[in-house]
């Protein structure tokens, strides 16, 4: 079993097992949290957040479990190591249920309804359930059930953050002091448009998955948008703007350093087709062992299920040891008996 360094900061981090990890999500937060972990820095804790899942996809669960095990072999294939992090599934660790509700007896309505991708979904997707509404007071249980001391997180989740902080101050006032305030560990990082030169979205399809084949690869990749002014080879090209140079900038080793200015200047030597070979080859490279270590990860779901029980452990241990502090805290009747 892994033991806890009580000497580091406690890190806490996660995604939802609602579909395939693409490109977003990796440049997003999994290629950051590869490197947190290996700064050696950070007790980690990284949680499969299957409960939230559930939030928007209540009514198809039917893919949730080949998802996780697809979202634990995209994280250990991208490097995070089970014996360095504790990887698991959060509805293996019953506490975060547990602080949840309890959580819940102290916070006000408004302050669930006033989170910023609240408002966005119930009017985008007609979501209103009690889960929904619930959910980023979940995902403050699920970061303070670890004493967490760090979160790395985007810009657009800070008012989560935020909130979690707000709750654990009202926790303290009415109780007495049991979690740090977490603190965001803000990330910067290439945001990446999808192939479609939109917003990259799981549910725009227009993204690249790290699991995918290099014929699917190929497929995407010569589909992708590239600068709509750019029609002929010697039309001026705006490079900042196109998609594929957005992408060869982060994966092609060998870009030249004077494509862009050629493309600007619609210099006949430089095309889009080019660049989308040049891409695609660069991209199949670039992955190539990440698939090949994702593959054989999915090839032994015993061996994974082991990481994500030795994950579990390690995490339920801490939990535990939090939710003996709080029902002390709250002076909860006896949970032993
Ligand atoms: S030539 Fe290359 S950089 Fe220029 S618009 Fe086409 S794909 Fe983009």
């Amino acid at each position: 079993m892994i033991m806890s360094t009580s000497k580091k900061k406690v890190l806490l981090s996660g995604m939802q097992p609602s579909g395939a990890l693409h490109l977003g999500n990796y440049e997003g937060a999994l290629r950051n949290w590869v490197e947190l972990q290996n700064t050696g820095k950070y007790d980690m804790f990284n949680c499969i957040v299957d409960w939230h899942a559930l939030t928007s996809g209540f009514e198809s669960t039917e893919m949730l479990v080949p998802r996780i095990y697809e979202m634990a072999a995209d994280y250990i294939a991208a490097g995070l190591d089970p014996d360095k992090t504790a990887i698991f599934v959060q509805s293996h660790v019953k506490e975060h249920a547990e602080l949840h509700l309890l959580l819940s007896m102290i916070t006000p309505i408004p302050w669930l309804e006033r989170v910023p991708s609240y408002k966005e979904k119930v009017e985008s997707l007609g979501l209103d359930s009690y889960g929904f509404l619930g959910y980023p007071l979940l995902q403050a249980a699920d970061i303070i059930v670890y004493r967490a001391d760090v979160v790395p997180v985007g810009k657009d989740q800070l008012p989560h953050l935020e909130l979690t902080r707000e709750v654990v101050r009202r926790f303290h006032y009415l109780y007495g002091e049991v979690f740090p305030e977490p603190e965001a560990l803000v990330t910067k990082f290439q945001v990446l448009p999808g192939t479609d030169g939109q917003k990259m979205s799981k549910s725009y399809g227009n993204f690249i998955a790290l699991g995918d084949s290099p014929d699917i690869v190929k497929t995407k990749v010569m589909s992708m948008f590239t600068d709509p002014a750019k029609i002929h080879k010697t039309d001026l090209g705006h490079p900042a703007d196109c998609p594929v140079h957005i992408y060869r900038t982060i994966y092609d080793s060998s870009l030249p350093a004077d494509l862009a200015d050629k493309c600007s200047a619609g210099d006949p030597s430089v095309g889009c087709v080019g660049c989308k070979k040049a891409l695609l080859a660069a991209l199949v490279e670039y992955f190539k062992d990440f698939r090949e270590r994702r593959m054989v990860l999915l090839s032994d779901k015993a061996q994974l299920d082991e990481h994500l029980k030795r994950g579990a452990e390690r995490a339920r241990e801490r939990a535990a040891e939090t939710l003996r502090l709080v029902r002390s805290a709250m002076r909860m009747f006896k949970p032993e008996i």
